[in-house]
């Protein structure tokens, strides 16, 4: 029933049937397989399919590749994977396996299996399913754990003993939370308690592949979904200990600082609303990132966090080498933003001049946008007078920051013709008429009736300098 529904399935009828066929002469079983089959259900877009064949993959590829008019072939023999691209896809099939593992590695012991020693290999019940292409059961659905109705349920869950995927391997654990986020699921109970338990093994993982899954969670609509499960599962204190260093709260005096995790994450997702730039995404995690380091308990005062901006900038590049995210101009960006995020705050408190603005544009120069993005996923408070009272205040900012911009550019800005084009352009007699025409293009442009474009412009002044009695050259 499904399939008949799927755009995705559909549109790669054709294909589906020339390999189900191939398959069939060559008596072998073929399956799609995992994520291709779960997005076809959640009728998301894919761009990778995968196929599992009981047998070598690889053979089955090459013969395929002549069917299809000789396409190209990329074999990775240490895996049994072959990869072909047609269009903008890139399908790969993979022989039918079944994995052992041992304590130290990821990377298990690999023997020629069944369909569902291929699916038992899988990390989530949603990801373990599979769609028959052999003409005895084309468009069968063979899901034997039931991972159809897991995402009835929006739930995750690992195919057989919690405990055991993850101890095999650790990075499932992150997937776990990367889909539980990136799906809005939540993670059935004893899948959560495996990563509680299986925690520590994620240190067997690389940080490459660490931080793939962060950045996903990251992208995701609503990423304080998988923070929060790392946090919870214990997971965020080893693979991201400042994040975690973030929380929690402190009272002196019946004086209390709010957790700054939950305000971290609040920000995040506010700013998720605003932009999908995992840069600036970054900025919001890290802006406050140095609040704990900074904290103080001033007397008749209360919490302050003095300098953190400055201190969360310098903080940027060893989290970033740390986490191996690009040492680039990417991580310039993130300093900076985390050294202006106070900024526009600031200036909504006080007067604000011209001056004052011009200074902080001039400073950040064209990611102007971007910060006063950032600076608006900071307000957050439970005190709705005083969230309203400040975002009318930056609305202020943001209005004199259009002004100041706008006036810049005026005083800045130049019409498309020039003295000299039109000394070219005419028979000029009278000196004044340079000046004339040159006033009359501007003020034209400026009132709207002439688009600031040099060939429009002219066409605008051809007329005029006719109407003058001023030849063309
Ligand atoms: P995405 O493409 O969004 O990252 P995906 O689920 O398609 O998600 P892939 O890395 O493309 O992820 O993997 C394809 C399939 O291979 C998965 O759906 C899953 O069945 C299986 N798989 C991937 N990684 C693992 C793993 N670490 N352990 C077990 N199975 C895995
Ligand atoms: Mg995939």
């Amino acid at each position: 029933m499904y399939l008949n529904q799927s755009e995705l399935f559909i549109k790669h009828l054709d294909l589906f049937k020339k390999i189900g066929e191939l398959a069939d002469r060559q008596n072998k079983e073929i399956y799609l397989i995992g994520g291709f089959v779960r997005d076809i259900i959640l009728q998301r877009p894919s761009k990778d399919i995968d196929f599992v064949v009981i047998g070598k993959g690889i053979d089955f590829a090459k013969s395929l590749a002549q069917v299809l008019g000789n396409a190209k072939v990329s074999y990775f023999e240490n895996y049994g994977t072959a990869q072909i691209s047609i269009e903008d896809l890139i399908i790969e099939f993979v022989g039918a396996r079944k994995e052992s593992y041992q304590r130290d590695s990821r990377n298990p012991i690999v023997e020629d299996g069944t369909l569902k020693d291929d699916q038992d290999r899988r990390d989530l019940t949603i990801n373990a399913m599979g769609i028959g292409l052999n003409r005895s059961n084309f468009g069968q659905l063979i899901d034997p754990f039931d991972g159809l109705g897991d995402i009835e349920r929006q739930t995750i869950r690992t195919p057989l003993d919690p405990d055991k995927t993850f101890s095999d391997d650790p990075l499932r654990m992150m997937r776990a939370i990367r889909f539980a986020t990136q799906l809005g699921f939540k993670i059935e109970e004893n899948t959560y308690e495996g990563i509680v338990k299986n925690k520590e093994r994620i240190s067997i993982i690389s940080q490459e592949r660490i931080t793939e899954e962060l950045n996903k969670i990251i992208m995701s609509p609503v990423p304080s979904i998988g923070f929060e499960y790392l946090y919870y599962t214990g997971l965020l204190e080893l693979v991201f200990p400042e994040m975690q260093d973030l929380h929690g709260v402190e009272t002196i005096n019946g004086f209390s600082h709010k957790d700054n995790f939950f305000h971290t994450l609040q920000v995040l997702d506010n700013l998720c609303q605003l932009s999908d730039d995992i840069w600036l995404r970054w900025a919001a995690i890290l802006h406050d990132i140095a609040k704990p380091a900074t904290k103080r308990f001033e007397p008749g005062i209360g919490w302050t966090f003095h300098g953190h901006e400055d201190k969360g900038s310098r903080m940027v590049k060893p989290i970033f080498k740390k986490l191996k995210l690009p040492l680039n101009e990417k991580m310039k960006f993130v300093e900076k933003m985390v050294l202006l995020h106070l900024r526009p705050i600031v200036l909504s408190q006080e007067k604000v001049t011209d001056s004052a603005v011009r200074r902080l544009m001039m400073e950040i120069g064209e990611d102007i946008d971007q910060l006063m993005k950032l600076c608006k996923s900071d307000i957050t408070s439970k005190n709705e007078k005083k969230v309203e009272r400040i975002k009318q205040n930056f609305a202020v900012v943001e209005e004199k920051i259009k002004q100041v911009a706008e006036k810049d550019y005026l005083r800045n800005w130049q019409p498309p013709i020039s003295g000299t084009d039109i000394i070219n352009r005419y028979q000029i007699i009278k000196k004044e008429h340079i000046g004339l025409l040159k006033n009359a293009v501007k003020q034209s442009i400026l009132d709207g009736t002439v688009a600031d474009v040099q060939t429009e412009a002219f066409v605008f002044l051809d007329q005029l300098a006719n109407e003058m009695g001023i030849q063309k050259k």
